[in-house]
Order: C-alpha cells, then structure tokens, then sequence
C-alpha cells in the first residue's frame, strides 16, 4: 500500500518537533521543512547536511532546507496583518511558510500539512480566529493539520478522509509546556532548544535596527532592501560615518572574515596587515564618496578600525591598515581615532 506523505513545518522548536513526530507515529512520512531568512537561522544554509544529520539523530526526522529570503524582504515593507510586538510580522510570516509549504506539497506527492501550533499559546499568532485567518489565507483550508491541538479544533480532511487516526492527536492549549515535555520524553526526546529566541525580528534592538533600514532612516535601507544588505546590517559595529557612509567593523575573527567574503564591487576593504583588529567594510563607498572625499573618509575609517585593535600595555598605538578600493589598494600606517569623534555616528 502506498505510504502516505505529509510536509511539516519545522521551526526547529519543541512542538514543531513534536508535531512531526505525532504524525510519523501513525506510519506517515513527514518532509520536515525548515524555511530560513536572514533574520532566522539563515547560517544553516551552509551547512544543510550537516544539520539535516542532527535533525535525523536528535529527533528521527527528515528536515529540508528552503530559504524563504526573497518574498520575505519584501513582505516586511507592509504586512497586511501587521507587526507583533517588535518588528516580527508573525502572521504574515506563517502565510508565507504555508503557501511556500503548499506548494511544495506535489513535489513530495504530500496529502496534508503538519504545524507544531498550540492553541493559545501566543496571543497574537495562536488564537483561534488568528488560526483560521492564517489557514485560509494561505490557502491550506482543510489542508491544515496541528497535531498538538488537533482535538479542540474541527476535524481535517486528512482526519476524515483516514488518514490520520484523531483519537492519536492531541488537545493541547495554553502556554503552559508541561503536557509537550511529557510527551517529549515518551518519544525519548531529551535534547530540544529552549522556547525563546531564534527569530532576530523579535529582539528588541536588532529589530529596531532593521525597522529603521526599511524605513528609509539609514541611506541604503527603504527600497530595494537585498538580502547582503540584512545579512550585513546584522553584523559587527555599525557607523554611519558623516551621517553618509555606511562603515561595519568586525567584532571578532569570524566576523572579519565575513566582511571581507561580503565584499561588493562599490565597497571599500580596510584590513589591519600587522597588528589584530577589525575588518572594516565601507558599504557602497566607490559610488558613495565625492571627488576629495576618499581620503578623509579612508583616514577616519582606518583610525576607528586602529582603535579598535589589540592594544599594547594598554594603549592604542598607530597601525598598518591595507585600504582596498577598485582603484587599488594600499598600506598605510594611521592613528587611532578618539572615541568621541565617532561615538555619535554609531547605530544601534
Ligand atoms: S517569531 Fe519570527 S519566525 Fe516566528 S512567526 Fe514571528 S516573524 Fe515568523
């Protein structure tokens, strides 16, 4: 007989762990799907199988990467249902998995879609109207099911239809998390990430950052935001030097590193050759920087990045900065800048 296939929604969560797991318990097949954005767990795209493998061993299921970036971007400039209580656009968010998550259903020849939601868990999200808007406008009505919350609401197709037993399903709600950690441990689940965290949308000051940039506030957000541009925005210490021009600083090794991989054709390398320090990336500088405008701006760049190198017994001391521009590049000692002259081009 054929086996039949479900697409869940794999946020990586406990309950969209659990969600999956209620399901394969029936004899189902589930295709986990875990979309990412670079405002959640975009870092797994480079290394999808690295994590599909802890997925398969943590929790015995079958997780597929989708990146969801493009329509993403985009949806956060206006989202019909609004923002949470930071920047996250939560509901509009889960209609843009779903969708994704229908459309995807032919591909795996899936009957039905799984979510790990829990009625009433979250007040804007989760409530029972908020629920049905957010299963009819992705067009999942009937499509739909939630495995953990199964019982208190109406009887799926794939409940009517069979394939799924709904005395096997669940009837949770509320906040409360004991009634999944029980079930967690009699699927021999032990090690799940806690509940807070994982989505950047949600912390209170990088989305406001990302608020400003879609804004139109910093001058490159507003229109045309691209997905380097977040990933960058996310990174490092933020200036905009002169109120113009945009400088990010690595924080650490990996960070510099990342600066310099994310290196446009209109950006500006500046890199300590010498002495341990940041990386600084001017954004766009080539296209940005007036005529007579390069050398000043290159002089306080390189002087904030010195400042921030290693210092010696104490002191912040002169360094060798390489400036990388599509004009050449070049290596130059500078002087680190006072913390004051730049203190009030820092963004938060
Ligand atoms: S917290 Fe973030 S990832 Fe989760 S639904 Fe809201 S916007 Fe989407």
């Amino acid at each position: 007989m054929k086996k039949t296939t479900a697409v869940g929604l794999f946020s990586g969560g406990l309950d969209s762990i659990l969600a999956c797991r209620v399901v394969v318990a029936q004899g189902i097949r589930v295709v986990a799907l875990k979309f990412v954005t670079p405002f959640f767990d975009y870092e797994l795209l480079g290394r999808e199988e690295e994590y599909q493998a802890e997925v398969a061993r943590k929790y015995g299921l079958s997780v597929e990467l989708v990146d969801l970036s493009e329509g993403y971007l985009e949806l956060l400039h206006n989202p019909a249902h609004g923002f949470g209580k930071h920047f996250n656009p939560c509901i509009d968010c889960k209609i843009l998995m779903l969708t994704r998550a229908r459309e995807r259903m032919a591909r795996y020849k899936a009957s039905f879609l799984i979510t790990g939601e829990v009625l009433g868990q979250r007040p804007m999200s989760q409530r029972r109207d908020t629920l049905r808007v957010i299963e009819r406008e992705s067009g999942c009505s009937g499509l739909l099911l939630r495995p953990l919350s199964a019982k208190l609401l109406n009887p799926t197709a794939a409940e009517q239809e069979g394939l799924v037993d709904r005395s096997r399903l669940h009837g949770f709600s509320g906040r409360g998390r004991k009634a999944q950690m029980q079930l967690a441990r009699e699927f021999g689940i032990t090690d799940y990430p806690n509940p807070a965290g994982g989505c950047i949308l949600t912390d209170v000051n990088l989305g406001r950052r990302i608020e400003r940039f879609y804004s139109g506030e910093h001058p490159f957000g507003g229109a045309g935001i691209t997905v380097e541009d977040i990933n960058l925005l996310l990174l490092g210490r933020q200036y905009l030097l002169f109120d113009r021009y945009w400088l990010i600083l690595g924080r650490n090794e990996e960070e510099n590193l990342r600066l310099e991989a994310a290196r446009g054709p209109d950006d500006w390398l500046l890199q300590m050759t010498e002495h341990p320090g940041p990386t600084g990336l001017l954004r766009y500088a080539a296209r940005e920087a007036g005529a007579g405008e390069g050398e000043e701006l290159i002089r306080v760049a390189a002087g904030m990045a010195v400042r921030f190198a290693k210092k010696v017994d104490g002191v912040s001391l002169p360094a060798q900065v390489m400036v990388e521009t599509p004009a050449g590049s070049e290596s130059r000692i500078f002087a680190p800048l006072e913390e004051s002259r730049f203190q009030a081009w820092r963004l938060e």
